[in-house]
C-alpha cells in the first residue's frame, strides 16, 4: 500500500480538532482531519428548534460555555455567526449550606457578555461546516499509529500516512493505545446534564451553587438552562432513573426556590468526571491538545476554551514553520502552552478540592471568600478575567 505524505494530520474532529483544522488555514502545511464519526451522524439542526427540549435531545446533550475570548477567536475562525448561542450577563455563585455569595456580571469586565451557551453538536458541526481548504475526512478512524507512520480505517478501506506531525485531538487518546500512562484522578464524581426549564425566565443569569457532593450549574440555554448537576456516581444513577416529575422535583429541592419551579426536562445523560493529563508525549513527531491533552472537570467550563487556545498556538507556530514535527517544534509548543494550561488544571482541580467537602471551618472560610469576591471589584475583575482569557492575559 502507497504511504501518502503530508504535513499535519489531525486525529480527531472534535471541537478542538475542528478548530485546529481552520485555524492551520494559510500556514502553508498540507493538512488532513481524520474524524471516526461520519459525516451523516452531525444531521442539522435549524436555530428555529432551538428552544425546544425534543431539540436538546441531542446525539451529544452536552451544552459548550464559551468564554468571551473563545468567541472572538471564533470569529476570526469564520464559525461564529452560523452558532447558535445564549449569552451570560452575570453569573451567581453560591454555597449550600454555607453563607456568602458572589455576583459576576459583564459590565464588571468590560465585555459585552461573560460567555455565551452553544450545544456541544453545534460547536462542532460549525467548525466542521466552515470554509476550509485542509482535506476533513469523516467515518475515519485513527486505527495504528507509531510516530512517522499512521493508518486510517476508512469507509473505502485503510490509508497509510506518514506525517511530519500527529496531532492528538481525540479526547479519550484511543488512537495513541501505547502512550506514556497519564496523570490521572478520578473525582468520584459524574455530572448529570439536561435541558431543562424553570417558571421563571432566566435573564441571562447562570448560577453555580457548590455543594458537598459537588457543584450544581445552570446555564442560560434558549429559553430555559443547560443544567450541569454533579454528584456521586450512585446519586446520578438514582437522579437519572427517576420519571420527569419526580427528576423536576429533586432539582428543586438542591436548587431552591430563587427561578420557582423547574417545569420541563429534556433528556439526561451522564458523565463520569476525572482530571487527566500527560506530561511528555511518548512519540516523537506528535502532540496533544483539547481533551487529549488535559481533561478537567467542568466546574468554571474551562475544557473547550483551553483546548481552542491549544489550536490557536500551535497553528501560530506552525505559520511557515519548515518541519512542525521536529523536535524543536515540538518543544516550543509544550514551552509556549505550559503556563495557560498548568493554570487551567489548578484552578479547576483546586476548586474542586475546596468546595467539596462540607467541614464547618472550610464552608466558613468559602463563606468569607464569597463575601469577599463580592465586596472588592477588583478581586471579582481578576476570577472573571482569568475565566475569560485563560492565564496568559494576567497581568
Ligand atoms: C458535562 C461536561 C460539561 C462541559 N462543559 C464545558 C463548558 O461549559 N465549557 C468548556 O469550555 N468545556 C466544557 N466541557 C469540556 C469540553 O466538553 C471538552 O473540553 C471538549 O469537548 C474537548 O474537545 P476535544 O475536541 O478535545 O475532544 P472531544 O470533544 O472528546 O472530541 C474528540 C473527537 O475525536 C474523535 N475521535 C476519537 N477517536 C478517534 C480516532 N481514533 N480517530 C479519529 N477520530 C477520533 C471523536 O469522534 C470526537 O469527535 C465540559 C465537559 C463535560 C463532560
Amino acid at each position: 500500500m502507497a504511504t501518502e505524505a503530508v504535513d499535519i494530520l489531525i486525529a480527531g474532529g472534535g471541537p478542538v480538532g475542528a478548530a485546529l483544522a481552520l485555524a492551520l488555514e494559510g500556514s502553508g502545511q498540507r493538512v488532513l482531519l481524520a474524524e471516526a464519526r461520519s459525516a451523516a451522524t452531525f444531521g442539522t439542526r435549524s436555530a428555529a428548534t432551538f428552544d425546544a427540549p425534543a431539540a436538546a435531545a441531542a446525539r451529544d446533550a452536552r451544552a459548550i460555555a464559551l468564554s468571551y475570548a473563545s468567541r472572538l477567536l471564533l470569529e476570526r475562525l469564520h464559525a461564529w455567526s452560523a452558532l447558535p448561542v445564549t449569552p451570560i450577563a452575570t453569573i451567581h455563585v453560591s454555597q449550600q449550606g454555607g453563607f456568602g455569595r458572589t455576583l459576576i456580571n459583564a459590565a464588571d469586565c468590560g465585555v459585552p457578555a461573560l460567555g455565551y451557551v452553544a450545544n456541544y453538536d453545534d460547536l462542532q458541526r460549525s467548525l466542521l461546516t466552515a470554509p476550509c481548504t485542509a482535506e476533513r475526512l469523516f467515518g475515519a478512524s485513527v486505527i495504528k499509529f507509531n510516530g512517522s507512520e499512521a493508518v486510517l480505517q476508512t469507509q473505502q478501506g485503510e490509508r497509510v500516512l506518514a506525517p511530519r506531525l500527529t496531532v492528538l485531538a481525540d479526547g479519550a487518546r484511543v488512537a495513541d493505545e501505547q502512550a506514556a500512562p497519564a496523570y490521572s484522578k478520578d473525582y468520584g464524581q459524574t455530572a448529570l446534564v439536561a435541558w431543562v426549564r424553570t417558571e421563571q425566565a432566566h435573564l441571562g443569569r447562570a448560577w453555580e451553587r457548590f455543594t458537598p457532593a459537588g457543584p450544581l450549574a445552570l446555564l442560560p440555554h434558549g429559553a430555559g438552562y443547560a443544567l450541569v448537576w454533579t454528584s456521586s456516581p450512585q446519586r446520578s444513577a438514582q437522579l437519572a432513573a427517576l420519571d420527569t416529575t419526580s427528576f423536576l422535583a429533586e432539582l428543586h429541592t438542591a436548587f431552591g426556590d430563587r427561578l420557582g419551579a423547574f417545569i420541563e426536562a429534556g433528556e439526561r445523560s451522564a458523565f463520569p468526571l476525572a482530571l487527566r493529563y500527560r506530561r511528555a508525549e511518548s512519540r516523537p513527531r506528535s502532540l496533544a491538545v483539547g481533551n487529549a491533552a488535559q481533561t478537567l472537570h467542568p466546574v468554571a467550563g474551562q475544557g473547550f476554551n483551553l483546548g481552542l487556545r491549544d489550536a490557536w498556538e500551535l497553528a501560530r507556530l506552525a505559520q511557515d514553520a519548515p518541519d512542525p514535527g521536529s523536535e524543536a517544534f515540538v518543544a516550543a509548543y509544550r514551552r509556549a502552552r505550559a503556563l495557560d494550561r498548568r493554570a487551567g488544571i489548578r484552578f479547576t482541580d483546586g476548586l474542586v478540592s475546596l468546595f467539596s467537602n462540607s467541614r464547618a471551618l472550610l464552608t466558613l472560610g468559602r463563606g468569607a471568600g464569597l463575601l469577599a469576591l463580592d465586596l472588592l471589584p477588583f478581586a471579582r475583575r481578576f476570577v472573571a478575567r482569568r475565566m475569560i482569557y485563560g492565564a496568559r492575559a494576567l497581568p
